[in-house]
Formats: C-alpha cells, sequence, structure tokens
C-alpha cells in the first residue's frame, strides 16, 4: 500500500520553530500540494520497488569497523585508470540510497516525522556500519560521476536540511564517533540570525552557528550545501519556485540573489561554494532546476522518495532522491530493501557506470 506525502507540509510543520528567525507561519498543507509539481511517493513499509526481488536478501557484508576508513581512502587515492573507464559497460548501474534528517532532540514531544531522537541516529549510523554501508557526500558522487573516482560499493548518504543546532550537538558528535559523513544544507538567513551576538537560543528551535558550521567542515565529515538564504518560506513564492505572474528574467534575479548571498557567505567562511541545491520543503520543477543549471549548480537534493539508480548520465544529479528518516520509521527493513538491490548488483558492478557525456 503507498501513499503520498507531500513534503511541502514537511517544512510547514518545522517553520513555526523557527519562528524566531523570521520564518512565516505554516501554510496548510493542501496549499503546499499545489505548489509541488513533482512530490514522492511514500512506501509506509519503507521498502523501495525491488523489481521482483519479493524476498530480502540478507547482506553478508562483513561487519568491519575499519571498512569506513578503508572506503574514504579510496575515494582519496585510487581515481579510476583511464581503461578501467573505457570498460565500463552501459548497462551498469549504481544504486545510492539518501536519507534525509532534520532536527534531533531529545525531547520525545517533539518526535514525529521530520524530528528524531538522537539514539535513533546513532542506531542508523551503526545499521548502516554493520551492514557494510559507506557515507558518502554529494562531492564524491559528482567526482564519480565525473569520471574521477570510484564509490565504495554500498554507498549511502546522509543528508540534514534546514540546519538546525541539533545538527552539531547530537549529529556531528555521532559522525565523529563513527567516522561516517553527511551532507548539511543551511538556511543563510538563520545561520545568520543565530551566529549574532546576545541571541535567546534553545536546542529545542535554535540554528548552528557560522563558528559550527567552520568546526564542522573543518573535521572533513561533514559538507554543506545551498538550502536558499531567505527562500526557506511559503509566502509570495512556494520555496525556491517562481511565482504566478513573474517574469522569467525577474525569477532568475530573485534566485540568483538569494542563493548568491548564501554562496557568498560559505566562501567567505569556509572558502569554498556549494556544488548542490536543497529545495525547500522539497518544491521542485524544470524551471527551478533550469536556472539552478545557469548559476552553476551541478547537483540538486529533491524529496522524492525512492532509491537513485544512477547509470551516469549528468542530468541525473539534479533530481536526487531522498528517503524522510522520520521518528519511528523501520529503518532496518528499509536498509534491508537497499540490501536486496546491491544483492542484485554484484558488488564488482557498482564501481562501474555507464558514462557517455563528453
Ligand atoms: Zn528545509
Amino acid at each position: 500500500m503507498r501513499r503520498l506525502l507531500w513534503l511541502c507540509a514537511l517544512c510547514a510543520f518545522i517553520l513555526p520553530v523557527t519562528g524566531a528567525a523570521g520564518a512565516t507561519d505554516a501554510t496548510d498543507a493542501t496549499d503546499a500540494t499545489d505548489a509541488v509539481s513533482t512530490a514522492g511517493a511514500i512506501d509506509t513499509a519503507g521498502t523501495v520497488d525491488t523489481a521482483g526481488a519479493a524476498e530480502a536478501v540478507e547482506s553478508d557484508a562483513a561487519i568491519d569497523t575499519e571498512t569506513i576508513d578503508l572506503d574514504n581512502a579510496a575515494l582519496e587515492s585510487l581515481p579510476e585508470s583511464d581503461s578501467a573507464l573505457a570498460k565500463r559497460e552501459k548497462t551498469d548501474v549504481v544504486y545510492l540510497p539518501i536519507l534525509m534528517y532534520h532536527q534531533i532532540s531529545q525531547k520525545e514531544s517533539k518526535w514525529g516525522d521530520y524530528v528524531i531522537s538522537d539514539r535513533e541516529f546513532e542506531d542508523d549510523l551503526q545499521l548502516l556500519k554493520e551492514n557494510g554501508y559507506t557515507t558518502i557526500t554529494v562531492s564524491d558522487l559528482l567526482k564519480f560521476m565525473r569520471k574521477k573516482r570510484k564509490l565504495p560499493p554500498k554507498s549511502v548518504m546522509l543528508t540534514f536540511d534546514d540546519g538546525f543546532e541539533s545538527d552539531y550537538v547530537y549529529a556531528f558528535p555521532l559522525l565523529k564517533k563513527y567516522k561516517m559523513k553527511a551532507v548539511f544544507s543551511v538556511i543563510g538567513k538563520y545561520t545568520d540570525f543565530y551566529s549574532q551576538e546576545n541571541i535567546s537560543k534553545h536546542i529545542n528551535y535554535s540554528h548552528s552557528t557560522w563558528d559550527e558550521v567552520i568546526e564542522m567542515h573543518k573535521s572533513g565529515l561533514a559538507e554543506f550545501h545551498n538550502h536558499s538564504y531567505d527562500m526557506h518560506v511559503m509566502e509570495g513564492r512556494r520555496g525556491a519556485l517562481r511565482k504566478r505572474g513573474e517574469s522569467l528574467e525577474a525569477y532568475k534575479q530573485a534566485v540568483s540573489d538569494d542563493l548568491g548571498r548564501l554562496n557568498a557567505a560559505y566562501a567567505e567562511r569556509i572558502g569554498g561554494v556549494p556544488e548542490a541545491f536543497t529545495c525547500p520543503f522539497g518544491c521542485y520543477n524544470d524551471t527551478l532546476c533550469e536556472v539552478l543549471k545557469e548559476l552553476g549548480f551541478s547537483a540538486v537534493l529533491t524529496s522524492y522518495q525512492k532509491i537513485n539508480k544512477l547509470t551516469g548520465d549528468p542530468e541525473e544529479m539534479y533530481h536526487l532522491n531522498r528517503f524522510v528518516r522520520a521518528h519511528n520509521r523501520n529503518i532496518p527493513k528499509l536498509v534491508e530493501s537497499w540490501n536486496v538491490l546491491f544483492e542484485m548488483v554484484p558488488a564488482a558492478k557498482t564501481n562501474r557506470t555507464k558514462i557517455d557525456s563528453p
């Protein structure tokens, strides 16, 4: 049984929490559905379509505490040779599951679709490690797509949206503990707001400061991307989508100005410009995608809930699907369904993909 989960309702749930930073009130879900030209289908059991693989196959991946370090080392030191690239077959595919987190809290009353406990996050890390998964970032994926690096055989990407302070307080220490990486997409306006002195803060609603972002970035375990400076709203326009009646020229300028402001802040603080845009509220359409390409973004994180099946077409980077990690979601079952896919694609082949673009 499948049901639709409209991701615009997602951040409408979160926004009142961030009201101190000037966020607008929640938009009702019915209205929100209109805003999303594409929305993800979620399987309530947390499974993916395994094309006939009805039976879950237990992964035989070794539980090896050194796996992560070894695979990360491979990412850095083993560029694919020209001959290896030449042997890539057109039929090869790479599966990449991506999990989408928002906030972590120890306050039980906050737990829900977009807030989980720190214990749940640690359980996820342990589970992924025990099942032989290696965390990768957007830049790791881009290097792979640009034919410069291999991917570990069972890669997974962990993403955190909105830049809550719980990223720093709860997620970051656990990433260090397990030597795993994650991708963070902050909302520039809130990062600026909570970086001010004498601001009232509380872990249940605060966002990370720039100092915290810098510390996380320097660890090498956290990669930061763009979730807009001030387009994380559902008033005026829905996320970063074009407003009704807005000229294309004005729309492009608005997106360029807003995203450029956060890119400039990143460049100043961590010395680099993010290559990925994470769609506020999951609001995504072809027009936004084209504008993002013109602005130089190389990847887009959406909110479709399904595994990524990558064939090497660069266009696939502009529509990366993610599974919402909700409180009490059956993550072991979800990971088991991924294991089925990886079992179907022999490990030796997951390092290879069709790349026929220039
Ligand atoms: Zn968001």
